[in-house]
């Protein structure tokens, strides 16, 4: 809960995970631009929201293979536009976009805050600058509904929300401008002029809580998929300093919810160039390394919802409480073939948990994530994997405690098998 909290946007999440993995597990934290460390070790690599962690023990050799744990840190919101400042009928406004897609409705009339990443003028950085996070946590914005009244249908059909004229958020009341860059200023502490680029996003301010009458549901923003970069964190801890056939690393992917295409989404080179230099440069033990990889993409699941249960494949039903959810799909939009599954029950059996298994209904559609993606950048055995959930994209998502538990144990169990 305290991460979850504590990362608002995927610069927080990475930033955070890297912290925990140097204090907690004595990982160092490599330059992209500086010479890769061939000594034994545990390192980390930080790109912007994206993160990339790995050990190279002693008596691993080089073309020893990987056990990886992929993740990814963004979750569906609202942007901030480049020219946000807005007025309308004595309103000052903030020009928003969604980014994800979000459920719409469900960040109506929550007391929103903001977050993200300043880059400010400084000749000392990189590239003339540096960046700096921030999580303003106050309640400062609404995405206002409108009244009844004015809408005796709404409960019948649902608000009809335009994102572009509707979904417009407020934060005061007067006929000038708010100026948004000197708000920026204020939270990063820099003169408006020195700030050059910025991505900020709208942050649900309720921290998360454990909810239900046993407290032992967990709800929140961005469980989809912080859920899943916790549990790989907890999992590399765990697995450091064991010795096994395999070199347990992690990848916390930015960008998944919009198509995985950046310098540092799912279908960039990340994950490989780091591995290929972690295996000490040199294309042969790098690839002979592969050959024997494997990766489980971990990402949430659908739990069956008990007021639309008709939606779930009547044999494949998902309980909330039932443990990590392995997901197949027909034209893949899962990796998980026989051979990855085979892997992760394994896996599970080594941990002893229970693992249920997601399938969609053949006459409705299914989401994607990083699983397909990376094995068609690397090459290897993908396996997806996830933790049960509710709501997947609202603004307050929900899942359950002791599911959370199993799935670290299981990622635990899959990069350090027996
Ligand atoms: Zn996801």
């Amino acid at each position: 809960m305290a991460y979850l909290d504590a990362s608002p946007t995927p610069f927080h999440a990475a930033a955070n995970a890297a912290a925990r993995l140097v204090d907690e597990g004595d990982f160092e934290v490599v330059g992209e631009h500086d010479p890769f460390p061939t000594r034994p070790g545990r390192y980390a690599v930080l790109r912007d929201g994206a993160l990339v962690a790995w050990v190279q023990r002693e008596g691993d050799a080089r073309h020893t293979p990987w056990r990886i744990v992929g993740a990814h840190t963004d979750s569906p919101t609202f942007q901030v536009k480049p020219r946000p400042d807005l007025v309308k009928a004595g309103w000052q406004l903030l020009g928003v976009e969604p980014y994800g897609p979000p459920i719409y409705a469900s960040w109506l009339d929550r007391d929103l805050g903001l977050a993200g990443r300043v880059l400010v003028r400084d000749p000392a950085g990189r590239g003339g600058v540096r960046a700096e996070l921030f999580d303003d946590t106050r309640a400062l914005l609404r995405l206002a509904q409108l009244a009844i009244h004015l809408d005796r249908a709404v409960n019948e059909r649902g608000a009809q929300l335009n994102p572009q004229t509707h979904l417009v958020p407020l934060w005061g009341v007067d006929d000038a401008p708010a100026n948004f860059t000197a708000y920026l200023g204020e939270q990063v502490g820099a003169a408006e002029g020195d700030l050059l680029g910025w991505d900020v996003s709208l942050r649900d301010t309720q921290p998360a809580a454990l909810l239900g009458r046993d407290r032992d549901l967990l709800a929140s923003a961005r469980l989809d998929n912080l859920v899943s970069c916790h549990a790989a964190v907890e999992a590399l801890l765990a697995t450091a300093g064991e010795h096994a056939a395999y070199r347990p690393a992690i990848v916390l992917f930015d960008h998944e919810e919009v198509g995985s295409r950046s310098e540092r989404g799912a279908a960039s080179p990340l994950l490989g160039s780091i591995l290929e230099r972690a295996a000490g440069g040199d294309r042969e033990d790098y690839w002979r390394a592969l050959a024997g990889s494997m990766v489980a993409s971990a990402d949430m699941a659908h739990a069956t919802h008990p007021n639309y249960a008709e939606l779930a494949e009547p044999a494949h039903q998902v309980r909330m409480h039932g443990g990590p959810v392995l997901k197949v799909h027909r034209e893949l939009r899962y990796a998980s073939d026989g051979r990855g599954i085979a892997a992760l029950r394994l896996a599970a059996e080594q941990a002893d948990v229970p693992v249920q298994v997601f399938v969609t209904r053949s006459d409705l559609p299914c989401g994607s994530t990083i699983g397909p993606i990376t094995a068609g950048q690397l090459g290897v055995t993908t396996v997806d994997v996830g933790a049960p959930m509710l709501s997947m994209h609202s603004a307050r998502e929900l899942a359950g405690v002791p599911d959370q538990q199993a799935y670290a144990a299981l990622l635990t169990a899959f990069l350090a098998p027996a």
